[in-house]
């Protein structure tokens, strides 16, 4: 039955489609306008040859992206709207029985079923569309072992959690959702803490960086920032790309700094401390604990919703459940929240590239100049093939990071003493 809920659902992943298709198009008009020369800023930083890579690379990715959008609101319509997932729950219910123990492996089996779905698009990505750039180092065997992994992670970390929740609400009646948010919220910052020694090495190799100039050098900037690191980690992200990056993870003793071994690769010495220095400005200003919050903070408004919706009939019933039922209230909620989520990205992500500023301004005081760091994102983003001009409402929503022209524009603009040696050769 066609109700007005239905509707509304049926509405928000049309609008979501065509936000998400818009803005692809409006992406590739504008980096098809800036395509025939390169932007003056980068003129003599950055080969036409790149530059017009970049462009191509940009488009393509971004042709791809439009098919996978429609994919993904094909499937979650088709799925929602069918009469699939009473099916799929009454035939896993006829197998396994109805106890919670079977209702959660529903959960995981349907969540399974449906990543099986996007498995083309992934495999295409990496084997046509990065293989074509010059950036797929991935083996077929590499590939398939990370999904099987990921699948079994999924089901050693999201099954107990699953049966927690759903024996939580049986035993706790209309309080449930703070209490399963307590715990769902001390799992994710136990894993957080755990990750980097537990999970991580799963998928790729971790050595310490080897004794040296380049280690010294950057445990010494570690401690001239009062930041104590143990050690300095390079991980093996040749294994699946070229891309590179630098990252920092985990709590408390387990964090850890993390270079790509690509990255380390392509950048010189005084670059790469810069960009220790940029990691070391997100702990020292306090980003991770911040992000933490908001994400907890998210964590509690989802499962209060989640309470709502699951006593409203219309919500259930809508989908041809009976009511009352925690199990596909979970898995609608899941499926529904990114028709929702996705309006907020512009949020999270100007937080988060706020914070890319802040961590930039901090790496140019602590090394006291600010032309190692520029010329490092400047190396990234050529190496990457990054979108130099994406158009700005583009970037607004799906870009975590700054783009090369803002961050060099805001370095501009900080105060921070030009290179010490710079002064030494004015002075004579
Ligand atoms: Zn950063």
């Amino acid at each position: 039955m066609i109700t007005p809920f239905l509707i509304l659902c049926a509405g928000a992943i049309g609008l979501k489609w065509l936000a998400q298709i818009w803005l692809e198009w409006l992406n590739q008009r504008h980096v098809r306008r800036h395509a025939g020369e390169v932007p003056p800023a980068f003129a003599n930083t950055i080969t036409p040859e790149n530059y017009a890579k970049s462009v191509a690379y940009t488009l393509a990715k971004s042709r791809f992206d439009m098919i996978e959008l429609t994919w993904g609101a094909i499937v979650l319509a088709g799925v929602l709207f069918s009469g699939f997932l009473p099916w799929f729950r009454h035939t896993f219910q006829h197998a396994a029985g109805s106890s919670i123990w079977a209702d959660a492996g529903c959960l995981v089996a349907a969540g399974a079923l449906l990543s099986a779905l996007d498995l083309p698009f992934e495999w295409h990505e990496q084997f046509h569309l990065e293989e074509r750039f010059g950036f797929n180092t991935t083996t077929a065997a590499t590939w398939w072992l990370d999904r099987v992994k990921g699948l079994l992670l999924a089901l050693a970390l999201g099954y107990p959690v699953l049966v927690l929740i759903l024996k939580l609400v049986g035993w706790l009646g209309a309080g449930w959702w703070f209490w399963a948010w307590v715990c769902v919220a001390l799992i994710q910052l136990a894993l957080m803490v755990v990750a980097p020694v537990l999970i991580l090495p799963l998928f790729n190799k971790f050595t310490p960086l080897e004794p040296g100039e380049l280690r010294d050098g950057l445990l010494a900037l570690g401690r001239r920032a009062g930041f104590r690191a143990r050690d300095i980690q390079v991980m093996d992200g040749s294994k699946r790309s070229r891309h590179s990056n630098a990252f920092f993870t985990g709590l408390g003793r387990f964090r850890k700094i993390v270079l790509f071994d690509t990255l380390l690769r392509q950048l010189d010495r005084g670059e790469l401390e810069s960009v220790l220095a940029h990691e070391i400005g997100h702990y020292k200003k306090g980003h991770i604990p911040k992000t933490i919050a908001l994400s907890l903070g998210g964590g509690l408004l989802g499962f209060y919703i989640l309470s709502v919706l699951a006593r409203q009939p219309w919500f259930l019933g809508g989908f041809g459940f009976a009511p009352g039922e925690m199990a596909p209230a979970l898995l609608l909620f899941a499926l529904l929240a990114g028709v929702v989520t996705f309006w907020l990205s512009p949020l999270f992500h100007g937080m988060s590239r706020r914070h890319e500023y802040e961590a930039d301004a901090f790496a140019a005081g602590l090394l006291q100049q600010r032309q190692p760091l520029i010329s490092a994102l400047r190396k990234l983003n050529e190496q990457n093939l990054s979108n130099l001009t994406p158009h700005p409402l583009y970037s607004g929503f799906y870009y975590s990071h700054p783009t090369l022209l803002e961050r060099e524009a805001a370095l501009g603009a900080v105060e921070a003493p030009e290179a010490p040696e710079a002064k030494m050769e004015d002075g004579g």
